[in-house]
């Protein structure tokens, strides 16, 4: 039944497309712009078979606008564990640190692989504060790199 309720339903159906459109444009940029990998435990998209997200450096949740300079890629686990966290507590010294930025900042100012390249360690507060926050070793993680180590894969240099 028509009525005024419906005036405007044509109008819409085309937006939410145009909107993901726009979206995959700018994360498939942003994705080469990053190596296919992950900003925060560099996972390749071609090791994983799963695509990139977006992720919001500062979160929606917190302010963060849907802006490129706020947009980087990361995997589906950096992005959850992520969640609408900036920053997380030094365990060590209690002070509140934020997260690595990985627009901003350098990977390897902040991290770097363990010895059989399995593990990610923290090299400055900010490094450790966003391993822990992130789970950037979780268990199934540290097994496929185990795989990828095998085969030469892994790490990325
Ligand atoms: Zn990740």
């Amino acid at each position: 039944m028509a009525g005024p309720h419906f005036a405007g339903f044509d109008k819409n159906p085309a937006s939410p497309m145009s909107a993901a459109k726009a979206s995959d444009r700018v994360r498939r940029r942003i994705a080469a712009q990053a190596d296919y990998r992950c900003g925060y435990c560099l996972s390749s998209e071609r090791l994983t078979g799963i695509r990139l997200t977006l992720d919001h450096i500062i979160p929606l949740a917190a302010g963060g606008l849907t802006e490129e300079n706020n947009l980087w890629v990361a995997c589906r686990p950096c992005n959850e564990f992520k969640g609408a966290q900036t920053r997380a507590q030094n365990p060590i010294t209690d002070h509140i640190v934020p997260l690595f930025n990985p627009r901003a900042q350098l990977w390897h100012e902040h991290f770097e692989w363990s010895a059989r390249g399995t593990h990610i360690v923290g090299l400055t507060p900010v490094g450790r504060v966003t391993v822990g926050a992130l789970q950037l070793n979780h268990d199934l993680v540290v097994q496929a790199r185990r795989q990828w180590v095998k085969v030469g894969w892994h790490p990325p240099e």
